[in-house]
């Protein structure tokens, strides 16, 4: 397959051709885990298994690494606010983490609802200070830093290329008042308005929970540190892809090229930088730090499968801006449910028809019914629309487009059609072949499963109100059993699924 990607740096859709033959290096920025998963901040990891899964199908051996940010980033991307795990901790009463982890184990369990393929390597900042430091070190050394007021900045002057993946003029960066940085608090050390702290000592906050000793005194890193750090360590000084929503673009993308090739002086240290589009809701955008954003756990208790959200993603092309509402998804879950029946309809089909088509053998007549269809054509439609920068909708279409027109064929003809709908679904990631093998399109087996849990947490409330702790006791034990962990807070029990 001949992939093109629409490159962020250069603006323009290149054609793709990896640093080494039939292997991808790709990272893809990773959450803050201080909070749920948002199903805007979804919307960026189905882009990246789209983007895996298609390159994997067409033979690439790619490494993907994904980062899990729980130390350094603050309320805003350009060093200004308090830091969004330490805020949360605090409220909550518990540690740095805690937090950290229950967040992490929260968000592989959505990443998985939503079938998205694990990253090859997931990588924790906090497990890599040492990484973070060193590197540092080197940009330090090449001459690109300063030391003020206790923390050290990277000075954005000494780096001509700056703000090239942005478009964004050094000049103007370097002035606050022209600059998105105007509106935010300015720290009177930076002696350019987009220079960004690589280490922060002391001075930035005093109760922070983690720090490390470094060269430049006791501290934490900066937010963008670590995604340099951390992709050099598992993918090399130079890689191929690395993908992040659009918000990255101005801040978080730019640092991590500055620093990276200050480090390291290779250019470009990433080849395709590919940026998903927001998903914003009627009444405007999403944010985790402000709250009032939909997870996808908010979804399901809606009534919906998190395959349903995914349909209704695919259904936009990655670099276009998408309008959740639910009226969206519940089309998208009609279009889901009859793509279901549709299939299973095929595999029913290719059951009996294996049987007749035997039989018709058996007794020498030779020939089966129905018409042929050229399948392959229908495959390449699909790889074409994928290989176009990944054009979901249009791929879509083309699998759409083989339902309808295999309708009537013969069984040798609609076997191979749904080989091949199973083969478009290795990059869509709808999950046709376990979920047309099943009964139901598992919206109805979730449903069936909460009513069934929830009954099972009143029967339990009557247990311990008739002081009968051991039925109680193994409600909860026999969930556990069967990965489902009860909590008990103020507002009563809820349930979650055992984390992996
Ligand atoms: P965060 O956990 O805030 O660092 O965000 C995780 C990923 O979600 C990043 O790649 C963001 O660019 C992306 N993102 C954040 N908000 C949205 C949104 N509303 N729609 C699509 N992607 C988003
Ligand atoms: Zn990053």
């Amino acid at each position: 397959m001949a992939f093109s990607f629409y490159n962020t740096l250069g603006r323009s859709k290149q054609s793709f051709s990896p640093l080494q033959e039939k292997k991808v290096g790709f990272y893809g920025c990773g959450p803050t885990v201080y909070n749920y998963a948002h199903i805007g901040n979804i919307r960026a990891y189905v882009h990246h298994d789209i983007l895996v899964r298609s390159l994997r199908r067409a033979g690439y051996d790619v490494n993907h690494v994904m980062n899990i940010t729980d130390v350094g980033h603050l309320s805003d991307d350009s060093d200004a606010g308090e830091d969004k795990m330490v805020k949360t901790a605090e409220e909550r009463g518990k540690s740095v983490l805690e937090i950290a982890d229950y967040y992490t184990k929260a968000f592989f369990n959505d990443t998985d609802k939503m079938n998205i393929t694990r990253p090859t390597i997931v990588c924790k900042a906090t497990d890599h200070i040492k990484e973070m430091i060193s590197l540092i070190e080197r940009i330090e050394k090449n001459g690109f830093t300063y030391l003020t007021g206790g923390n050290l900045y990277f000075d954005i002057s000494k780096f001509p290329s700056y703000g090239d993946l942005a478009l964004l003029k050094l000049e103007d960066l370097q002035k606050s008042e022209q600059t998105e940085f105007a509106r935010i608090d300015q720290d009177e050390n930076k002696r350019n308005a987009g220079d960004f702290v690589l280490w922060f000592t002391k001075s930035k906050f005093e109760n922070q929970a983690l720090v490390w000793d470094s060269p430049w005194g006791k501290g934490y890193p900066g937010w963008h540190i670590e995604c340099s750090a951390m992709s050099i360590k598992y993918l090399g000084e130079q890689f191929d892809i690395h993908c992040g929503g659009i918000d990255h673009i101005p801040i978080h993308h730019t640092n991590e090229i500055a620093q990276s090739e200050a480090a390291t002086g290779i250019t470009p240290w990433v080849k395709y930088w590919l940026h998903n589009e927001f998903l914003v809701l009627d009444k405007g955008k999403m944010s985790k730090s402000k709250g009032g954003f939909l997870t996808l756990q908010s979804l399901i208790d809606e009534g919906f499968d998190p395959l349903d959200y995914r349909y209704f993603l695919l259904s936009g092309h990655y670099r276009r801006q998408l309008q959740f509402s639910f009226e969206s998804l519940q089309g998208a879950k009609n279009s889901r449910k009859s793509l279901v029946e549709k299939v299973r309809g095929l595999l029913e089909k290719t059951s009996r028809g294996g049987a007749e088509a035997q039989r018709a053998q058996g007794e020498d007549k030779g020939e089966e019914s129905g018409k042929e269809l050229n399948i392959s054509s229908y495959i390449e439609g699909f790889d074409k629309a994928i290989e176009d920068d990944l054009n979901t909708p249009r791929a879509l279409a083309e699998l759409w487009g083989l339902l309808k027109d295999v309708q009537g064929c013969n069984h040798s003809t609609t076997a191979k059609a749904l080989e091949a709908i199973y083969d478009m679904d290795s990059v869509l990631g709808l999950g046709l072949k376990e979920t047309v093998n099943n009964k139901n399109t598992g919206t109805e087996e979730n449903e069936e499963l909460k009513q069934e849990i929830e009954e099972l947490i009143k029967k339990r409330i009557e247990a311990k109100k008739a002081k009968d702790f051991s039925a109680a006791d193994n409600i909860r034990q026999n969930l556990k059993d069967r990965g489902i962990i009860l909590e008990d807070g103020v507002n009563g029990t809820t349930w979650r699924f055992e984390q992996p």
